[in-house]
């Protein structure tokens, strides 16, 4: 097991005696932070559900805490641990959900902004994009942003505030330069987001590559058990729009709850172990379903052939994901039937929990969507990675009339 388990990475404890010595990121992680309450030197920090807080008598709040919907400690806890997970200067900002973070950022722009968004995304957001974002007079674009020439094309110098990417992106884990990307936006004068939900901040740091806002469904691996509905935004720069955004969260009442904070924060001193096994069970489950009779293809960037994969090794470290699609020969109806055969995989929507999932994407995404109607999205787990392979291939067998050595 020691294999999955990321190294020390570069504020690691292996930095040569010429670097600033300090715990490592998984270090940092596990100890959330290392903060002992200071009241009776637990080594967990208490969870904070109050409301309110008492006014000082000379009408200060010295613990600068007021009121519960703009700020809370619990949530700040979690955000402090993402925020030195991503190297984010100016911080993080959780929300009650991936959504209400995600929109936050576009309702943050002005009337008339310009935005690029890709054409193949998470597909509630797209419908958000295409349904709200006009009402707020905000024109957005979908383009390809994987072919960066496409994306230089969409721009509009002066209008466009806002380039939103997502890598890998959902479904098909197409693969956007980041530091391209950056830099595109940058030269119009407009800012880049980045969608990193799949890719975790253990495998990918945006901020690290030039991005503005990193985003996340916290819902997915950085909670990871399937059991809290939370999004988080982090920042490099505390500028305007950051502020802004922070407006955003506490007067429109968006916050986590502090119970769901206190879960997210023990989850998040696992990450780094449960993102490095999930991303090596993906890649090899990766690398046996290709060869798999009735596979059509796998989409998965960190296969050597993956039209994304050089920018991946380049810019995701220790692992490319716990995310992969299969197109399964025989169509719609042998992935629907596939999808209606496994017992160990579960047949559920989301994604990053501990539990392995399988869903027929197209379904889900009704008429319209990109998502071709053979793939099966697979949300790779914790599960030993044989028993997973061994699961969808007796699956495959059965739905396509071969027999069901599990029968
Ligand atoms: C799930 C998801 C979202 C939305 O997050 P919620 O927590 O469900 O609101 C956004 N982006 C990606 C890539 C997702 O997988």
């Amino acid at each position: 097991m020691s294999s999955i388990i990321p190294p020390q990475d570069e504020t690691g404890t292996e930095a040569g005696p010429s670097r600033a010595p300090g715990p490592s990121r998984r270090s940092l992680a596990a100890q959330a932070m290392g903060r002992i309450d200071p009241v009776t030197r637990a080594v967990v920090a208490p969870l904070h559900v109050s409301t309110t807080f008492i006014r000082d008598p000379d009408n200060a709040y010295s613990s600068g805490f007021s009121y519960a919907r703009p700020d809370n400690a619990t949530v700040r806890e979690a955000e402090s641990v993402i925020a030195m997970l991503e190297g984010a200067e100016a911080g993080a900002l959780l929300f009650g959900s991936g959504m209400a973070a995600a929109t936050a950022v576009f309702t943050a722009l002005e009337p008339g902004d310009h935005a690029v968004a890709p054409r193949v995304m998470y597909w509630a957001l797209r419908r958000w994009l295409r349904e709200e974002a006009p009402r707020r007079t905000l024109t957005v674009d979908f383009v390809d942003t994987d072919d960066l020439d496409a994306l230089r094309a969409a721009m509009r110098p002066g209008r466009t505030k806002l380039v939103w990417i997502e890598t890998p992106g959902n479904p098909l884990w197409t693969i956007t330069d980041i530091a391209g990307a950056a830099d595109i936006a940058h030269a119009a004068g407009a800012r880049l987001a980045v969608d990193s939900t799949a890719a975790s901040p253990i495998h990918t740091r945006p901020l690290t590559l030039g991005a503005d806002i990193v985003m996340h469904s916290a819902t997915k691996i950085l909670n990871g058990h399937s059991d809290v509905v939370a999004g988080v935004l982090a920042a490099g720069r505390a500028d305007a729009f950051w502020e802004r955004i922070g407006a955003i969260r506490a007067n429109g009442g968006a916050i986590l709850g502090p119970f769901e904070a206190y879960l997210l924060m023990r989850s998040l001193r696992t990450l780094p172990l449960r993102a490095a096994a999930q991303a090596a069970s993906a890649l090899d489950l990766a690398q046996r379903l290709r060869r798999h009779a009735f596979v059509a293809s796998v989409l998965y960037p960190g296969l050597p052939d993956d039209p994304g994969h050089a920018v991946a090794a380049r810019q995701m470290e220790g692992g490319f994901g716990y995310m992969l699609s299969i197109r399964v020969r025989g169509g719609e109806a042998a992935a629907v039937g596939t999808a209606a055969r496994v017992r160990l995989w579960k047949r559920a929507t989301s994604l990053g929990g501990v539990e392995s999932l399988v869903e027929h994407r197209a379904s889900v995404e009704g008429p319209g969507s990109p998502c071709p109607p053979d793939l099966l999205r697979l949300s790779t787990g914790l599960e030993d990675p044989g028993d997973l392979f061994a699961d969808l291939d007796a699956a495959l067998w059965a739905a396509h009339g071969g027999e069901d050595p599990r029968a």
